[in-house]
């Protein structure tokens, strides 16, 4: 039996939470809106790729706001909007608004590329969106383009200060691979202390879909620690913030003066054991847990007449068998590239 602490008693376990096997609950929802984006980020999706979900296939917003009242009423607190690129859906900021009002949601939040949110911004939040994490890798015009395939690093600049001044909080997700952008670290410790703006160094986990994903490409938490002191001095863990839920799953560390980075070591440090997040993905399936696939597909209940309490049971049932993650394939060594995509998923 793989290794998990219990962190919930399931002697006292209550109905309607989302409790698995090994006692981690699920209190946060990553809602997948468009498979669809802007970018071809090298680490996410094969460049070219115009494989994209059929319309009907994906959930319409109806559906995305019955799925988030079913699971507000399993004990889902915070919901995270993300993709593909989420800010291409239409109307976005409906859905935002729509599911801001649930009851029991305390946040609605989403995760970006920066490419268009300067002019939705405002919409965004006054439908109700508290926070977004904006996604950056590089500083580097020309480097931006070679991972993104686009020449817009401007334009990612723009949404995090219109981000800041719409008054939402704003965190920066960096992917680190090695040889590509892991002389840049320091850069954006740098830019968190300047700014005051939490960055999230993200190992490269192998979700790209053009399986370059391989073990010497991973530029681990310890080695970017080890670069960021070398330059900025010791960094300080910050337990309180690390417990902070808006930060989580990133391990927090304050850095001399000011300022604050996280990591997210998923490969070299993985949480599996902490985990409290299940997503939807575009097209309708539940994913209990990211290396989970393709996941259980709830779209035909929803699109057939089946009933709240019908797929209330269904998703307790699958919540059952959540696998324990990426933890047990690291260490059973059966880790390699997958050729599942990030944008399908929604990281
Ligand atoms: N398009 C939006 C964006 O880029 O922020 C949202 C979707 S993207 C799939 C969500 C997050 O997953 C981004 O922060 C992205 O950097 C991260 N991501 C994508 N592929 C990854 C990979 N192979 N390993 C680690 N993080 C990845
Ligand atoms: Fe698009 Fe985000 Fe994937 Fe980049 S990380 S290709 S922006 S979905």
């Amino acid at each position: 039996m793989p290794m998990a602490i219990q962190i919930y008693d399931r002697a006292s376990k209550k109905e309607n939470h989302l409790v698995d096997r090994y006692g981690r609950v699920a209190t946060k929802l990553r809602i997948s809106v468009t498979d669809r984006c802007n970018m071809q980020c090298v680490y996410c999706m094969p460049r070219g790729n115009d494989k994209w979900f059929e319309d009907r296939d994906v959930l319409t917003f109806p559906q995305i706001i019955r799925l988030g009242q079913i699971f507000a009423g399993l004990g889902i607190e915070k919901i995270r909007i993300t993709g593909g690129e989420p800010t291409l859906r239409k109307d976005i900021e409906r859905l935002v608004g729509a599911l801001s009002k649930i009851s029991r949601i305390k946040s609605v939040s989403m995760t970006t590329n920066g490419l268009l949110l300067s002019s939705k911004v405002n919409q965004l939040k006054d439908a109700g969106l508290g926070g977004v994490n904006i996604s950056l890798d590089t500083f580097k015009p020309d480097r931006f383009k070679a991972m993104t395939g686009l020449p817009h690093l401007d334009r990612v600049k723009r949404s995090i200060d219109a981000a800041l001044d719409a008054g939402l909080e704003v965190k920066i997700n960096t992917v680190v691979i090695r040889g590509w952008n892991d002389d840049e670290v320091v850069d954006f410790a740098k830019f968190a202390h300047d700014t005051g703006i939490t960055v999230r160094f993200i190992e490269f986990m192998p979700l790209d879909g053009s399986g370059i994903w391989s073990h010497d490409l991973v530029f681990s938490k310890r080695e970017m620690i080890a670069k960021i002191e070398e330059s900025l001095g010791r960094l300080e863990p910050s337990e309180s913030k690390s417990k902070d839920a808006t930060y989580a799953p990133a391990k927090l560390y304050s850095i001399k003066g000011s300022g604050t980075v996280g990591f997210i070591p998923s490969i070299t440090e993985p949480f599996c054991n902490n985990c409290d997040r299940i997503r939807i993905t575009a097209n309708g399936y539940f994913m209990t847990c990211l290396f989970e696939n393709p996941g259980y597909h709830i779209k035909p209940m929803l699109d057939s007449d089946r009933s709240d309490s019908e797929i209330r049971e269904h998703i307790l049932q699958m919540i059952e068998k959540k696998p324990e993650g990426i933890a047990g394939i690291i260490r059973t060594k059966s880790l390699r590239p997958a050729l599942n995509m990030m944008n399908r998923i929604g990281g």
